[in-house]
């Protein structure tokens, strides 16, 4: 029985009453396991044990309406027209609410989330069709934004005495905007989701919160957290639905600023609507988008840590990450032995249902996803290097490795477990980088080298946000690895890093003749 088939009953069963939650082994969760990607087998049958001991009995029918949680299926313009009424009468009150307090919702929302983690785990892999592993990931890096951010504001929102030469005494003060509308992705349905909303929350926004339509289940979990929480129900209402709601919030002048993560056309679409009204006040767009990631490989990097890196960075989370890896530049000196074990290694990979603990890669999110990948994936056989066998029931779309004659032949990012393989020649690499950059992304890029002017030579040409050197190129962590990209890729500030925070705010200076 799929408890969870229909989106607007997923809502309705979890947006309500909780399960008590089931505790998890302290390690599985602690600070030295903020990167999933180590997690062995052994951690992964205690996930799946969690998941499948809240798989059926937690999503018991709400007691709870109106959480802002209503029927998607009828919503329009007027649904949201009140909602963001609830929360432009919420403003005042929200922003005048000290920092501190804010901040404090917010650390709290970080012990729901960890007091709740096997319940959302659950979720993530039943309607994000995450992989246990990954589920815990997820859960981990919600936690980590909400403290983060909750100390970001608290130590950075504080007004700063500014110098006065002329004698007048000058206090620039960080103040919420207003309204915010966060548009989140299915791909860190709760991770994103929560992370783009808690930083317009601390900084006084209130928030309108449009999670995919995909995953509204999560996202009414982790709301119905906030408010219990302590953030007050209207300063933060969730409005789910697909692209007719999300037209609709941005379309309206009340919203004073947008936190979107997703593609770059829908980024575009966003922009241009905030503009087309001339009345209406410009507002910020935060915008996190795609990528075509690039991994380079000279002749001196260690074969057997280049393959475990790609296997990671394309092929986990069925490539659905934007930091994914999606062409693999390899020298042409090592480019046969490295594809040999890159072969080796992928037959090793395990595709399955993502509650199994064994599988390393689950199905693709949605019909439309699958049937996009499988068709471009088809077009390209005679350039197969290495693809799987993969059940055949259900949305599995086979880790597969294409040859490119040259990187112009990738035109769009790929989102999901397809690599791309090009080389270069001894010489080529300023040239190399060069052509990644004139994709115009500019989200990750990878190197893997010994050589350290290699590396120079990478960090100083790279046109990307974030720069990966001998390691993989996924599973930024908050705090250390700030996130995001430039060019089609978005528009920054980093999500999880020290300026996030500050383009949510309205800067205020007061100049006072003493
Ligand atoms: N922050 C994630 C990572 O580093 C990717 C986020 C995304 O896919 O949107 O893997």
């Amino acid at each position: 029985e799929d408890l969870l088939a229909d989106p607007v009953e997923k809502i309705a069963k979890v947006g309500g009453t909780r399960h008590p939650s089931i505790p998890l082994p302290i390690d599985l969760f602690g600070p030295e396991r903020r990167n999933s990607a180590g997690i062995d087998l052994q951690d992964r049958e205690i996930l799946a044990d969690v998941v499948r001991g809240v798989s059926k009995p937690p999503f018991v029918p709400s007691e709870v309406e109106g959480r802002g949680a209503s029927d998607e299926r009828v919503s329009t313009a007027l649904d949201t027209n009140g909602a963001i009424g609830r929360a432009h009468a919420a403003f005042p009150a929200w922003s005048a609410t000290p920092v501190e307090e804010r901040a404090a919702c917010l650390d709290r929302l970080a012990d729901l989330l960890e007091d709740q983690r096997a319940e959302l785990m659950a979720i993530a892999v039943h309607e994000a069709k995450k992989t246990v592993s990954d589920a815990l990931g997820e859960v981990r890096e919600a936690v980590d934004f909400c403290r983060y951010y909750a100390a970001r504001a608290r130590e950075g929102l504080q007004p700063i005495e500014l110098p006065g030469p002329t004698g007048e005494r000058n206090v620039m003060r960080m103040e919420g905007k207003g309204v915010w509308a966060t548009i989140a992705p299915w791909n860190f349905p709760l991770a994103i989701f929560l992370g783009q909303t808690v930083a317009a929350l601390v900084t006084g926004n209130t928030v309108v919160a449009k999670p995919a339509p995909q995953t509204p289940a999560i996202a009414g979990w982790a709301v119905g957290l906030a408010h219990e929480a302590g953030i007050p129900e209207d300063a933060l209402i969730l409005l789910p639905g697909g692209p007719e709601v999300g037209a609709a919030i941005v379309g309206d002048p009340r919203i004073m600023g947008v936190a979107f993560t997703g593609s770059t056309a829908t980024a575009r679409r966003i922009a241009r609507s905030l503009l087309e009204d001339e009345s209406r006040p410009l507002v910020p767009l935060i915008a996190e988008t795609g990528g075509i990631n690039a991994m380079i490989v000279d002749s001196t990097a260690l074969p057997e840590q280049v393959v475990q890196d790609v296997v990671t960075s394309a092929f986990r989370s069925a490539g659905q990450r934007c930091s994914a890896l999606r062409v693999l530049l390899l020298q042409e000196e090592i480019a046969e032995s490295t594809l040999e074990m890159l072969s080796g290694a992928m037959e090793a990979l395990v595709v399955g249902d993502p509650a199994d603990p064994r599988t390393d890669v689950g199905p693709v999110i949605d019909e439309t996803a699958h049937a996009r990948l499988m068709t471009y994936r088809e077009s390209r056989k005679a350039h197969w290097i290495k693809s799987l066998d993969v059940p055949m029931e259900g949305l599995f779309v086979p880790p597969t490795a294409i040859r490119l004659g040259d990187l112009s032949e990738l035109t769009q990012e790929w989102f999901g477990p397809i690599l791309h393989v090009c080389t270069w020649k001894a010489g080529e690499l300023e040239a190399t980088i060069a052509a990644i950059n004139a994709k115009g992304y500019g989200l990750t890029m990878g190197l893997h080298s010994r050589i350290a002017r290699n590396a120079d030579t990478v960090e100083a040409l790279a046109r990307a946000g974030n720069l990966y050197v001998n390691r993989s190129m996924i599973g930024a962590i908050v705090g250390s690895q700030p996130f995001g990209g430039e060019g089609l890729s978005g528009t920054g500030p980093k999500a999880g890093g020290p300026h996030y925070l500050y383009r949510f705010c309205a800067e205020r200076v007061t100049s006072t003749d003493t």
